[in-house]
């Protein structure tokens, strides 16, 4: 399986290249050629394996320049023992026709955990392979569930650096204690005044920068990207959305008219995933793409048009506040066919112009995949109010945009085909946000909030969280959202 560029489809690479290097020079996204079919026999085989298992058979697939004990390595290392549960995306049911997959049991309580326990070991495996020695330098931008897993994963890998930075008024409080109390020698970790797009943005300019590059390496070093910009980042997250499809035929549930799948969006990568997954062969009927007030991207399913100019919102689900989604990239070389130059005037305009329009072609093909939807703050709390109250079940608000985005759907369309919902957080990253749809004391401490709503709702609170109420912080820096080269040169 070799790899091209969505800017440059004469571009031909390995996995390994595309892992280590994060990003291709001419700015495009590294993508596999084409998308591995899984048979009928190939399903049976999987419905019969744990997650681990299935990992490795689909990662195969798409890293087929790793050895098989390579890979077996890669997603032991990352998938044992490091989450709370014995399956790291397990179904939690809501009645007959809702599942919630709770992608938030790993060590720093978010779905990015899923893919952030893994990278590390493909990157030191894929860097071992490319022989060229350097030390890994890896930048990373965040609305503030990255940052922490890639910290974490990240920490005290040998031959890797990594930056991470925030935007220092644009995360939970939690989030941000997460970050910056994180241990490790090889990390370093900055707010930036500015938010989540201009850190993107930020961290890409440096990425193509020639002189910056030239300077690394001669120290030694060379960048690479743990943003789901990296191909590394997405391929672990096909995993999930075919082991639910497992879980599910395991449950005995008929499956013949396919089910839905609806993710809280804010890049754009974990819905990819899900669309892989559906071209692999997972019966995926509607893959619905849940925005919260920053609904660039219902607007842009809606209408064919993508347009950035407009009001930023900080919203209480942070982590999907963002007008720039960078892996839509990628589904519109997908859909359009390969057509790298067509992409590239695309995404020029965007940066240009602030805006692109996709051709009836490709409209059409969104709008048949995926429905958009969004909602505000209120809807958000309300929609956790709802289904504690309903089903006793405690979500993030993240998780939450994505079910009041699924009423919306079955409300406008009357589909009622069985739907899996992506739980990409635990509620207690936001605790004082969720508390608040079920309360009317809310404490002004952190902790106490956690306390408060473990208290109302008998929902045990991750390990993780736990172990910060005494964590001390270490990088308090905030720089200028023009500073990241200065801040990248002197971390090293
Ligand atoms: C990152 C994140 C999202 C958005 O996922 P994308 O892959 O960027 O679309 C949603 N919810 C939470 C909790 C996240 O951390």
């Amino acid at each position: 399986m070799k790899y091209t560029s969505t800017r440059d489809n004469k571009k031909s690479v390995s996995s390994a290249f595309a892992i280590a290097h994060g990003i291709s020079d001419e700015g495009g996204l590294f993508l596999p050629e084409s998308i591995p079919q899984l048979s009928l026999d190939d399903f049976k085989l999987l419905c019969g394996m744990k997650y681990v298992e299935r990992a490795a058979f689909i990662l195969k697939k798409y890293l087929t320049d790793f050895s098989v004990d390579e890979i077996d390595y890669c997603v032991k290392g990352a998938y044992t023992g490091s989450f709370d549960d014995d399956n790291p995306a397990p179904l939690a049911v809501l009645g007959d026709k809702t599942q919630v997959l709770e992608l938030w049991h790993g060590p720093t309580c978010a779905f990015k955990d899923l893919a952030l326990q893994l990278l590390p070991y493909l990157m030191v495996t894929a860097s071992k392979k490319q022989c060229d020695n350097k030390k890994i330098v890896i930048l990373v931008a965040t609305s503030g569930d990255t940052g922490k897993a890639a910290l974490e994963g990240f920490c005290d890998v040998e031959n890797t650096k990594i930056i991470v930075f925030y935007p220092s008024e644009g995360v939970s409080p939690m989030q941000k204690l997460q970050m910056t109390s994180q241990k490790g020698d090889n990390v370093r970790v900055f707010g930036i005044k500015g938010n989540f797009d201009d850190a993107q943005t930020g961290v890409k300019k440096v990425f193509t920068d020639e002189s910056i590059k030239e300077k690394l390496s001669d120290m030694g070093y060379e960048f690479s990207s743990a943003n789901s910009i990296n191909w590394g980042r997405l391929a672990p997250q096909i995993v999930y959305y075919i082991s639910a499809f497992c879980d599910l035929m395991n449950q005995g549930k008929d499956l013949s008219g396919g089910f839905n799948v609806v993710v809280p969006t804010g890049n754009f990568g974990n819905i990819l995933a899900a669309y892989y997954a559906k071209a692999m062969g997972a019966p995926i009927k509607k893959l619905i793409c849940a925005s919260n007030k920053n609904n660039v991207l219902t607007d842009f399913i809606n209408s064919g048009v993508y347009n950035r100019n407009r009001d930023f919102y900080s919203t209480i689900s942070p982590s999907m506040d963002i007008l720039i989604s960078s892996n839509l990239e990628r589904m519109l070389y997908l859909f359009s066919e390969g057509n790298a130059e067509y992409v590239s005037s695309l995404q020029k305009s965007l940066s240009e112009k602030g805006v692109f329009e996709i051709n009836d072609d490709m409209k059409q093909k969104f709008k048949t995949v995926f429905y958009g939807g969004c909602c505000d703050d209120n809807e958000t709390i309300n929609t956790i109010r709802e289904y504690y109250s309903e089903y006793g079940y405690l979500c993030d608000t993240h998780t939450a945009v994505a079910l009041s985005v699924y009423k919306k759907y079955v409300e406008e369309t009357g589909d009622d085909t069985l739907t899996v919902i992506a739980s990409t957080a635990s509620p207690y990253k936001f605790s004082k946000s969720v508390l608040s749809a079920i309360s009317d004391n809310i404490p002004d401490g952190e902790f106490e909030a956690v306390e408060a709503l473990k208290e109302k709702t008998n929902v045990s609170v991750p390990k993780p969280i736990e172990a910060l109420r005494n964590a001390k912080v270490r990088f308090s820096d905030v720089i200028e959202k023009d500073g990241l080269e200065n801040a990248v040169i002197s971390s090293l």
